[in-house]
């Protein structure tokens, strides 16, 4: 099946400074941002600055793009989707389960400490690469040592990133047609324990540019 990324060149979501405010982790206040389930802020895995020119394609009226998601109460297949409102969300679809105890894991923080990263491009080696593992043509058996990184999700802009269940659609839950990839999102933040203590679980952003709407799903190895 055919990839479709907004952003067409790949980049990796690298902590450190840069000239652009791109954040992993971190706090929110948008309007609609709140899980009515756990009855907390929405997780806020990413911040992307959309002045970065990277990002142009986007064209959004916002200064910033979130992507949220709860690992509390997001968890199986189904996709969740908010709509982008200026800076604030609604939420349009979301399969919420009530969340076990201590799950994802023993005093789950309500947000993680902003860490600030940058967009370092991926080569065109390396995304060949990944294209690659990701359709089975080879495997990480066929790699040499210090390729085996390529093998494991990564926070990752445009492109293909490396993806834990192969190739998939997304469609918007507004318009139905199908929605272009935007970010994958791994488990490494701030805080030692990540985003929820599994390294082989990556979240998919999809985006619909028509709509303004967000899909996300979670998908583990
Ligand atoms: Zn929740
Ligand atoms: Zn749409």
């Amino acid at each position: 099946m055919k990839w479709n990324p907004l952003v067409q060149s790949p980049y990796v979501v690298t902590p450190g400074e840069g000239p652009f405010e791109h954040v992993i982790g971190g706090t929110h206040d948008c309007k609609g941002g709140w899980c009515p389930n756990c009855d907390h802020p929405i997780t806020q895995i990413l911040t992307l600055d959309l002045r970065d020119p990277v990002l142009a394609s986007l064209s959004l009226p916002d200064s910033v793009l979130r992507l949220l998601f709860c690992h509390r109460c997001i968890f199986g297949s189904k996709p969740f989707f908010y709509a982008l409102l200026q800076g604030d969300v609604r939420i349009e679809r979301a399969k919420l389960k009530t969340p076990w105890e201590d799950f994802p894991y023993e005093d789950y923080p309500t947000s993680f400490a902003p860490l600030h990263a940058r967009l370092e491009p991926l080569s065109a080696a390396d995304q060949e690469t990944i294209t690659r593992l990701n359709g089975g043509e080879i495997t990480w058996e066929d790699l040499p040592r210090e390729l085996f990184h390529l093998d494991c999700a990564k926070h990752q802009i445009g492109g293909e990133p490396y993806l834990l269940q192969g190739r998939e659609d997304l469609n918007c839950c507004a318009c139905r047609r199908k929605m272009q990839f935007l970010a994958a999102a791994a488990d490494g933040c701030s805080d030692p324990r990540g985003f929820t203590g599994n390294d082989f679980l990556q979240v998919l952003f999809f985006i619909c540019i028509g709509c303004n709407v967000i899909g996300a799903v979670q998908r583990c190895d």
